[in-house]
């Protein structure tokens, strides 16, 4: 193995700590609290956990948590109201309502019910046109966290050949719009991409946001490059029984061309997080007239 190991992990952990600092500073100067609501509908084993850590993320920061829990029969009608009266609490910076909602509620309706300026989670089309225009909004996390990973290794990105492999809205596309407001030069590439293998080669910085664990492999990568693997898979051994999480990079052959890799777990999945609180003091700073402490957003 050659590369250099993206330590997210570790890299999350000290802005969650600079961030704590920022809110303490932010609390002293205006005597205000920022506050995260998060809205859960339904049991989903996953969401559960999610909504957890970020309640105790949030407390660890000095944010403070509302924690909404509807159950899983909850009407379209219901949640409207409720996001209706988290726009209007002046307590409430940062609204998000936790994917994926029931059958009955249709989620592109209640994220676009969500004030932009309290969109923490930046899926409102209003910060997707931000983005898009290079105006200041609020940016999806996981991409975010991916940015902040790679100015922290590589410094400027201008002019570098830039390879996003998935168009999501909520990974590929807010990624690719976010490296090309850095000046990378993007291609976005997708399931009907042809020959995935040299689009990947051209790569200096490679975002895989895929879903296809161990898709891409070490001869796929150019020398040197900078591989970011934003894919969680859970995988099942067939000969034990357990699973393990896995990227959409093949670890051990990626690492051996790669000049940097993220792992998985440890690499951008923490920083998924740590840019949700990012964003809530983002928010919380705009709502009150001051500028947002640099390095905290894009
Ligand atoms: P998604 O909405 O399913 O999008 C997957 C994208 O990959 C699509 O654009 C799809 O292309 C493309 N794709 C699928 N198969 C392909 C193939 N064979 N060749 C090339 N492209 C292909 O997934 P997502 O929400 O963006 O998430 C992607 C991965 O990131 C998942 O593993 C997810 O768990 C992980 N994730 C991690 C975090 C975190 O770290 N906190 C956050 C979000 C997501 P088409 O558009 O053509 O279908």
């Amino acid at each position: 193995m050659s590369a250099a190991i993206i330590d997210g992990k570790a890299f999350a952990a000290r802005l969650r700590a600079r961030i704590g600092e920022e809110v303490a500073a932010f609390r002293a100067a205006e005597g205000v609290t920022p506050g995260l609501a998060v809205v859960l509908v339904g049991e989903d084993p996953a969401s559960q956990v999610y909504v957890r850590n970020k309640g105790k993320a949030c407390a660890a920061a000095g944010i403070e948590g509302f924690e909404h829990r509807l159950d899983a029969d909850t009407s379209e009608e219901a949640l409207l109201a409720l996001v209706a009266r988290l726009n209007s609490d002046p307590a409430v910076h940062g609204i998000l309502v936790q994917l994926p909602l029931p059958p009955q509620i249709d989620p592109g309706r209640v994220l676009e019910a969500i004030a932009p300026e309290k969109d923490v989670d930046g899926f409102h089309i209003s910060n997707v046109g931000r983005l898009n225009t290079g105006q200041p909004g609020l940016v999806p996390c996981t991409p975010l966290g991916c940015l902040m990973l790679l100015r922290d290794r590589l410094g400027d990105l201008s002019g570098a050949e830039a390879v996003v492999v998935g168009r999501s809205n909520i990974v590929g596309k807010p990624m690719a719009q976010l490296l090309l407001r850095d000046n990378a030069t993007v291609t976005i590439a997708h399931s009907r991409s042809r020959d995935l293998a040299a689009i990947c080669r051209r790569a200096e910085i490679l975002v895989a946001a895929v879903g296809r664990p161990g898709m891409i492999t070490g001869d796929w990568l150019r020398p040197g490059a900078t591989v970011m693997d934003v894919g969680i898979n859970r995988v099942t051994e067939p000969e034990t029984g357990t699973t393990r999480l896995e990227g959409d990079v093949e670890f051990e052959s990626a690492a051996a061309v790669a000049g940097a890799i993220t792992p998985v777990p440890g690499g951008v999945g923490p920083m998924t997080i740590a840019c949700l609180l990012a964003n809530t003091l983002s928010a919380a700073c705009r709502a009150q007239g001051r500028a947002v402490p640099a390095g905290l957003t894009a």
